[in-house]
């Protein structure tokens, strides 16, 4: 087993992954940027190097800085998390150069999947479904219109490099194409320094429906099942939840099976996510892979009992997977509720500062992923979400009175938060009855 790990990122992911090695017997070291020095991970780890200034261009995405802290702790592997260099594949291959483990798959297939036109293209190519559009070389803003025009509008044109829910827009009609073309690609480059595009047909509410995988590098593959992501605002996620209401157990292992087959295709190694559109006849569609863990890999650890942070690790360690698919069963029922330092009333304008009293919920099946503290000050630096309140009920009603109870007893004055908005959510009808997707959330910021 790698016996130190240094952590290469922040906030509450930073402080999951801490807690993932202390139970392994790893010494974990935590990096910071000068602002961070009083943050969670920064105290909690066993080791912790400052690694530059506060703007994360110069700390957490500065990898000379990384390096040279892997290289003075003794580290022997880098665990990435999510956002910062977690999809960065220049990074992951430097880390192979210095003999340092990247906790993830090979920088190949992080190429190969991170670049999203490219991933169609593969899938394509295996005759895996994906929406109807155009992953080709685009010559111009004139040759673009003309492949829009023949998918069919309303169309969406995506950054091959986006992440985040950033780099997508939706195009209504012929008119609004091109102005919106050379926007759309003057933003790829300043947000992920690349203008490829490519295009997709719009899919109208559809379902968010994304599988976890875990893969070794003796060639075993599982599914840990579905994470349903409809929830969400500006294609941000904010509330996810395991099971989802709106597939049957057919679709499910028809689903299943195409995952696995993806794993194999790219030769999967380490943990992933397969991200689907559905339709509402249960067509499903390849959208992207995401090559790391995802900020709501929790609700799959409560329904599967699988811990993904230390399954991460051990695979990086060589072992092999202890457990195969027919051993993994759905349990109950998990929700999560991203709690973000956001005021809802004001357009969820970030709100950073003090947190003056902090109360935070527990109970049975309640688990919060926190990265914040009383007296602890949110910086202004970095992204908005503060903690993640998941809870695990034997089905899904049960998990919802259970979400609505924490939420209830969590405070956090002196800065605004979505909890009030979080409620909304759980008291919505259609979310209730689970009838709803990716247009729902529009619908309630609408009808305030
Ligand atoms: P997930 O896909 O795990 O549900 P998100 O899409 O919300 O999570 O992304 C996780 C974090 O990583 C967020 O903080 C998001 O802003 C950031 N992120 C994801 N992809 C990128 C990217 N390509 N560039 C910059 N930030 C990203
Ligand atoms: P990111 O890399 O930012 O996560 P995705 O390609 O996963 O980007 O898309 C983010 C969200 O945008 C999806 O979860 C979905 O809600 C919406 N979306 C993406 N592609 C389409 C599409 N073709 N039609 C309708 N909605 C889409
Ligand atoms: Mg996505």
């Amino acid at each position: 087993m790698i016996k130190k790990v240094l952590i290469a990122n922040r906030g509450e992911v930073a402080v999951r992954i801490i807690r993932a090695c202390r139970e392994l017997g790893i010494i974990s070291v935590a990096v910071y940027s000068e602002t961070d020095k009083e943050a969670l991970h920064t105290q909690l780890a066993d080791e912790a190097i400052c690694i530059g200034p506060s703007s994360s261009r110069d700390s957490y995405l500065n990898i000379p800085n990384i390096l040279e802290a892997t290289a003075l702790s003794g580290a022997e592997a880098i665990h990435p998390g999510f956002g910062f260099l977690s999809e960065n594949s220049k990074f992951a291959k430097m880390c192979g150069d210095c003999n340092i483990t990247f906790i993830g798959p090979s920088y190949k297939t992080m190429d190969l999947m991170g670049d999203k036109a490219n991933a169609r293209r593969t899938m394509k190519e295996n005759g895996i479904p994906i929406v109807d559009g155009y992953e080709g070389h685009i010559k111009d803003e004139n040759h673009a219109l003309d492949i829009a025009k023949k998918i069919g509008f309303p169309i969406m044109i995506k950054a091959a490099l986006g992440g985040g829910g950033k780099g997508i827009r939706i195009v209504e009609n012929e008119k609004d194409f091109i102005n919106a073309y050379i926007m759309a690609k003057s933003e790829a480059v300043a947000c992920f320094n690349n203008d490829t595009v490519y295009l997709e047909k719009y899919v109208k509410n559809p379902h968010h429906i994304e599988f976890q995988v875990l893969a070794d590098s003796h060639g075993n593959v599982v599914h840990l099942f579905e994470r349903d992501c409809s929830v969400q605002r500006k294609n941000q996620k904010l509330l996810e939840e395991a099971p989802s209401t709106i597939l049957d157990e057919v679709t499910r292992k028809k689903m299943g099976d195409v995952v696995l087959k993806i794993c194999k295709i790219v030769g999967y190694v380490n943990a992933g996510t397969i991200e689907f559109l559905v339709d509402d006849d249960k067509n499903f569609y390849f959208m992207e892979m995401n090559t790391r863990i995802q900020v709501e890999h929790p609700i799959t650890e409560m329904i599967t009992g699988i811990d993904l942070i230390k399954e991460q690790i051990k695979i990086a360690s060589g072992y092999k997977l202890s457990f195969n698919q027919d051993d993994i069963k759905i349990n109950g029922h998990s929700i999560e509720c991203r709690i973000n330092a956001e005021d809802a009333k004001r357009n969820f304008l970030p709100s950073p500062g003090k947190i003056e009293q902090l109360n935070v919920p527990g109970g049975f099946g309640v688990r919060l992923d926190s990265a914040v503290y009383q007296g602890y000050t949110i910086p202004s630096f970095y992204d908005s979400m503060i903690a993640k309140l998941i809870v695990h009920g034997k089905n899904r009603q049960e998990a919802i009175m259970k979400m609505k109870r924490a939420l209830a007893e969590f405070v956090i004055d002196g800065i605004e938060s979505n909890i009030d908005f979080q409620f909304k959510i759980l008291n919505d009808p259609d979310f209730n009855s689970g009838n709803y997707n990716t247009g729902f959330l529009n619908k309630l910021v609408n009808n305030k």
